[in-house]
């Protein structure tokens, strides 16, 4: 085992004591006779190199089915993860579900604009939603979907991954307890530069929105995180160095808030390029923040008083779905509501407002 500095380890001990309660592993109290069955909705890239690997390591939850259009991931994945017939639907056969008491949770995964379609679906068969990222592509499709799953009487929850990595809540608990002072200024990044230009995040009427939709939503929330604040303005501008590939969705924004406890902030989104991917907070007596931030594993920072923060994550989104399971179980709210989906959906929407009237909108 590497050798920790005393300093450092103490001041370690001291804020993941701190942090400890947030953890979801940690706050779990009753368990279920059985796993809480879980479908997944779209067998893209992440339900396949995340979620579905990250259902086989939970404690309260488990893969109970799927959804896919294409007969040929059905069947590696019925084989994989030894699925039966019953437990397999497409699209058009969602309803089906009703009769299905394994399934308990649908797990939404399917481009932006589908989450709607799909959650709808999910209700209607009487089961919990939980919704990737963006959580829709308007405020009132966020909307429909909340009101879908109340008048269900199941839970809705947005898959927020960062809000159960304990690096992002040792920041949190840095601003909240003012252990620098108050945090006065924040800097958000996160891009990558994306490939092929047929994908579905490049179609206006899928996606919604470019980089702000997919990556920028993630330095909104930090804002949030952080401050525990809504922004009350936003000003906005963008920049397009292709105008072919990104026709119909934005490559490059930048974008200012304030909120109502004095705090700036100042963040960007990219499709452009690769390396932007980090935080900090300026405080009144030094900095903190993380570099990268917002990456599956590996998230890690320094505070400007020396010691680093750097907590092991064992898996992101165990920890979001073993939350999700555990408050579905225990009956208890989740952090990461449907409200809160709706909330960054807005500011994304005034930033894009922003961008088209060519000045700053007020959120008060
Ligand atoms: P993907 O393209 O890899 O997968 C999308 C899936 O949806 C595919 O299985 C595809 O077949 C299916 N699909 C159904 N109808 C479709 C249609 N009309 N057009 C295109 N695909 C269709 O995408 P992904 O990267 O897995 O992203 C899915 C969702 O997850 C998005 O909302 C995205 O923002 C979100 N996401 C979140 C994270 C995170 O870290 N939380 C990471 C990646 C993606």
């Amino acid at each position: 085992m590497p050798k920790i500095p005393r300093r450092q380890f103490l001041a370690k001990s001291a804020a993941f004591a701190a942090v400890a309660p947030l953890i979801p592993h940690v706050v779990t109290g009753q368990t279920p006779g059985r796993k809480l069955g879980v479908a997944l909705v779209g067998l893209g890239s992440l339900s396949a190199g995340q979620i579905a690997p990250a259902l086989q390591k939970t404690r309260n939850c488990r893969l109970a089915g799927i959804v896919t259009g294409t007969p040929s991931k059905a069947a590696e994945w019925k084989q994989k993860y030894g699925l039966s017939d019953k437990s397999i639907y497409d699209y058009k056969s969602m309803s089906r579900m009703a009769d299905n008491k394994d399934i308990d949770i649908v797990y939404v995964v399917t481009p932006n604009a589908l989450h709607l379609e799909h959650a709808l679906a999910a209700a209607a068969a009487g089961k919990h939603v939980f919704c990737e990222k963006p959580m829709e592509i308007s405020v009132d499709r966020c909307q429909q979907m909340i009101d879908a799953v109340k008048k269900a009487g199941k839970m809705l929850g947005v898959g927020y991954r960062c809000q159960f990595d304990p690096n992002h809540l040792e920041c949190v608990r840095l601003a909240r307890e003012k252990v620098l002072g108050d945090v006065k200024v924040i800097d958000a990044n996160f891009g990558f530069a994306i490939g092929d230009p047929t994908q579905w995040r490049l179609k206006r009427e899928l996606a919604g929105g470019g980089a702000l939709m997919d990556v920028g939503i993630y330095c909104l929330q930090t804002t949030r995180m952080l401050t525990g604040e809504e922004p009350v303005w936003i000003s906005a501008s963008e920049v397009k160095t292709d105008a072919v590939k990104f026709k119909e969705v934005d490559e490059t924004i930048s974008w200012q808030t304030k909120f109502p406890g004095g705090v700036v902030t100042q963040c960007t989104s990219t499709y452009a390029a690769n390396g932007l991917t980090g935080f900090r907070a300026a405080t009144t007596r030094g900095s903190f923040g993380l570099e990268p931030a917002y990456f599956y594993t590996g998230n890690r920072g320094k505070r400007s008083d020396g010691p680093e923060i750097n907590f092991p994550v064992p898996d992101q989104f165990v920890l979001e779905l073993e939350d999700f399971a555990d408050c579905i179980i225990n009956k208890r709210p989740t952090k990461v509501p449907g409200e809160m989906g709706l909330q960054d959906v807005k500011y994304l929407t005034a930033i894009y407002e922003s961008i088209k009237k060519g000045r700053p909108v007020s959120l008060a």
